[in-house]
């Protein structure tokens, strides 16, 4: 079976009617880079760069220089040969700790994390984005800010962007100006007031690990609740697909780069929603382009008003198993 998904790596990925399907690796570290390409991704869609800042023993103080940072944007960039790379800014906090010490909301998921923890430490959101910039002038980098619920938070970002910018041409840096600049779609309140975000955004990734978290109100991290994370649920269907649609719509591209993405069980249906972009991590990329490979739009698109109307579980749930029997 593995063997037979090799042989499609160099396949490109389309439909069965010809439409063809972005398919980007989401990585951790630089390192994940060759198993990427290995996997004939397209690109990075998600380059999850608290990583490079876990793990680390202190606090501010120890966390990786602007120079160590560039070194590894510049390093995956070069690695991905040409293809575009999106870089996410520090989401930190809740799952993923800067340091287990330094925790101290009672709430963490609802705390200070990502991008409200980079712009509550201007310096340090500053040196990130000067990093990222500096790797830019080696070869595709797009810009992704997780965590955005408010239009002043999307604001500030931009314009802290724009200060590095100018840092650096004080400087005598090069850097790719015209660098897009995406938000994570992952709050309900961001899904909910999309046009917001299509006003002063260059692209949009859905994070459906935190979409679902949020909407269903259920810890991800908590084995407790583990059973009643859905991904199926109507509420989050209906803010995937809305935000799918309105962001085709207005003519900005949209990727998810949550778990959804990943599973072939959902590949259809997220077809089905108008999605053409999917980030995942590099072991599922294959079995989801045999996945695509085998799918035709015209079958699935007559069951989707069927599962996007209705509210009743097991209706939505023989509907998407359907959609693979065809
Ligand atoms: C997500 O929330 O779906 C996502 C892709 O980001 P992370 O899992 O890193 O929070
Ligand atoms: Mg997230």
């Amino acid at each position: 079976e593995r063997k037979k998904l090799g042989k499609l790596k160099k396949t490109p990925a389309v439909t069965r009617d010809g439409t063809p399907i972005m398919l980007l690796a989401n990585i951790e570290l630089p390192d994940d880079c060759p198993a990427a390409m290995e996997a004939g991704a397209m690109g990075v869609g998600l380059f999850r760069s608290e990583f490079l800042f876990m793990g680390r023993t202190g606090y501010l103080n120890k966390l990786p220089s602007e120079d160590e940072q560039f070194e590894s944007y510049r390093k995956a960039v070069m690695a991905m040969k040409g293809r575009p790379v999106t870089i996410r800014t520090l989401d930190i906090g809740a799952d993923k700790p800067l340091d287990a010490a330094e925790q101290t909301s009672l709430n963490p998921a609802l705390g200070l994390r990502a991008i409200r923890f980079c712009l509550a430490e201007p310096q340090m959101f500053l040196a990130q984005l000067r990093a990222i910039l500096r790797a830019s002038a080696y070869g595709p980098i797009k810009l992704l800010i997780p965590m955005l619920a408010h239009a002043f938070e999307i604001d500030q970002s931009l314009a802290m962007i724009e200060q590095a910018k100018n840092q650096l041409r004080d400087a005598g840096k090069k850097f790719d100006p015209l660098i897009q600049v995406g938000a994570m779609i992952e709050i309900p309140a961001a899904a909910l007031t999309l046009p917001m975000f299509v006003k002063r955004m260059d692209f949009l990734s859905i994070g459906t690990n935190d979409l679902i978290q949020y909407t269903l109100a259920i810890d991800r991290a908590d084995h407790e609740v583990a059973h009643l994370y859905n991904p199926l649920h109507p509420a989050v269907l209906y803010l995937l697909s809305s935000t799918i649609a309105i962001g085709a719509k207005a003519g900005i591209p949209v990727s998810v780069c949550g778990e959804m993405a990943g599973d072939i069980k959902l590949t259809r249906l997220l077809l089905g929603m108008g999605l053409r972009e999917f980030s995942m991590h590099p072991t599922q990329l294959l079995a989801v382009k045999h996945e695509i490979l085998n799918s035709d739009l015209m079958l699935i698109a007559p069951h989707m008003k069927k599962i996007l109307r209705t509210m009743e579980p097991a209706m939505i749930m023989s509907a998407v198993e359907q959609l693979r029997a065809d």
